[in-house]
């Protein structure tokens, strides 16, 4: 046994926890969990745990079901404010591990670490920031009827809107009990619409921070009596909830993105990996965005006082909201960095990033040219002049998307056949079910006809 499991079982007894969870990710980016008492653990160190892989969405064919979910000990957390027998529990997320004891190729963790090494060998860090949005809703409706926010708030408000307030301070120092740093946190621009941007780390730790923000956003929300929602886009007249990310690569302990040299301050590294992630945005769109529902925030609406603030074409800017990457201006050497704005709030984060890293390193590797930048407000140009400009469009929804990942090697590589073939067939079933659906819209302006 090593320390970290020594230190996990010694903790567990000296705090009298009597319920470790242990958690993982299926491919669609919800959270798993499985609870042992402490007394199995120290086999579950050496063995594992088995599950049914097949009952796991994106997991296994059934005939190759059994699996096993091995927990890392580095991510061991107590939960100082849950409930429970004896007040307190314990996490831990697991690696999925086949029952030969090699790594699952259906594990969105392992998707991601295989991108992480891969950058390893080039001798770079990858290190993620992301801006999380989401609404706190006075009800959660399960019937397709439009829910209530909380309040009626805006941008950066304060005053007068209580619940949100209580609410920030309440999460932000569940999230901070636990580890998990947050940076800032303020009212979006949407009525009962919240951001909480936590501090950056490498990509797997970001990732498994999203995952435990979701968990413990959803609860806080339950406990003071209302609800929180990741869905891109529950409402036609308001902005959606994006996952902007902020990506930058160290080597060492010096930030690769910079050079004081350049009159952008960016390094060769950066602008090539800007341009990966441009040249490959469409392929690994329905990666960032992957549900039906992504693709009506994806592109710039004018509501009546606003026009919302996604992007809906491939390009990159400084200063430019539009674009699908910023370069954020930036202070010290080491804060140099990109932001994506197209991931959404329900991605899966391991996935994404791992997407994400696999498009820019790609650039680095062919030696990609960065185009130049789009200072002009991109969403105000006519299609023609964007052509002229050779700005893409992203993808207008789910089933482009897909269709544009299908042919894609990049995000093939990335993700692994078994990863791909299961995200493909999976979002293709989703696109036909809602497909079929006939809307209140439809019904609105055609049923006269
Ligand atoms: N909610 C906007 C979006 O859908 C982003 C607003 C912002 O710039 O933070 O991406
Ligand atoms: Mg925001
Ligand atoms: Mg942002």
């Amino acid at each position: 046994m090593d320390r970290q499991q020594e230190f996990v079982l010694r903790t567990l007894e000296e705090r009298d926890i009597r319920f470790v969870r242990l958690w993982f990710t299926d491919v669609l980016g919800t959270l798993k969990s499985v609870s042992v008492a402490p007394a199995e653990l120290e086999a579950a160190f050496e063995e594992g745990i088995g599950f049914d892989g097949s009952a796991i969405e994106g997991f296994a064919r059934v005939f190759e079901s059994d699996m096993v979910a091995m927990p890392d000990p580095t991510t061991f957390q107590v939960f100082p404010f849950e409930g429970g027998v004896s007040g307190e529990s314990a996490r831990m997320f697991c690696d999925i591990l086949l029952p030969d004891g090699g790594p699952s190729w259906a594990d969105p963790r392992h998707v991601l670490r295989r991108a992480l090494s891969k950058a390893a060998e080039k001798g770079f860090t990858f290190y993620t920031h992301p801006e999380i949005e989401f609404f706190l809703l006075e009800n959660g409706p399960q019937d397709g009827s439009v829910p209530i926010p909380v309040d009626t708030g805006g941008y950066f408000e304060h005053t007068t809107h209580a619940v949100a307030r209580d609410f920030r301070r309440q999460g932000v120092l569940a999230l901070e009990r636990i580890g998990i740093s947050v940076e800032f946190s303020h009212h979006e621009v949407a009525p009962g619409q919240q951001e909480i941007d936590l501090r950056y780390a490498d990509a797997l730790t970001t990732a498994d921070n999203i995952m435990t923000f979701r968990h413990v956003v959803k609860e806080v929300a339950l406990s003071t009596g209302v609800q929180a929602s990741f869905m891109p886009k529950p409402f036609t007249d308001q902005p959606g909830s994006g996952m902007h990310t902020h990506l930058s690569l160290f080597e060492g302990e010096r930030n690769a993105f910079h050079d004081s040299g350049d009159p952008m301050k960016l390094s060769k590294v950066a602008k090539s990996f800007i341009a990966g992630l441009l040249v490959h945005a469409r392929e690994y769109t329905a990666v960032t965005n992957q549900w039906v529902n992504s693709y009506k925030r994806l592109f710039p609406q004018h509501l009546p006082d606003r026009i919302t603030e996604s992007p809906a074409y491939v390009c990159w800017g400084h200063l430019n909201r539009s674009a699908l990457v910023r370069v954020p201006a930036y202070g010290k050497p080491n804060s140099a960095r990109v932001e994506v704005r197209s991931l959404d709030s329900a991605a899966n984060p391991y996935l994404a990033f791992a997407v994400l890293l696999g498009a820019g390193l790609k650039g680095i590797e062919e030696g990609y040219e960065l185009p130049p930048g789009a200072e002009d407000d991109v969403w105000s140009l006519t299609s023609a002049e964007r052509r002229a400009m050779g700005y893409e469009a992203l993808p207008e929804n789910l089933a482009e998307a897909i269709d544009v990942m299908a042919g894609s090697e990049l995000v093939a590589e990335v993700l692994g056949e078994h990863v791909f073939d299961f995200f493909l067939r999976n979002k293709r079933a989703e696109w036909e079910q809602y497909r079929r659906e006939v809307t209140p819209y439809e019904r609105q302006r055609y049923l006269a006809l």
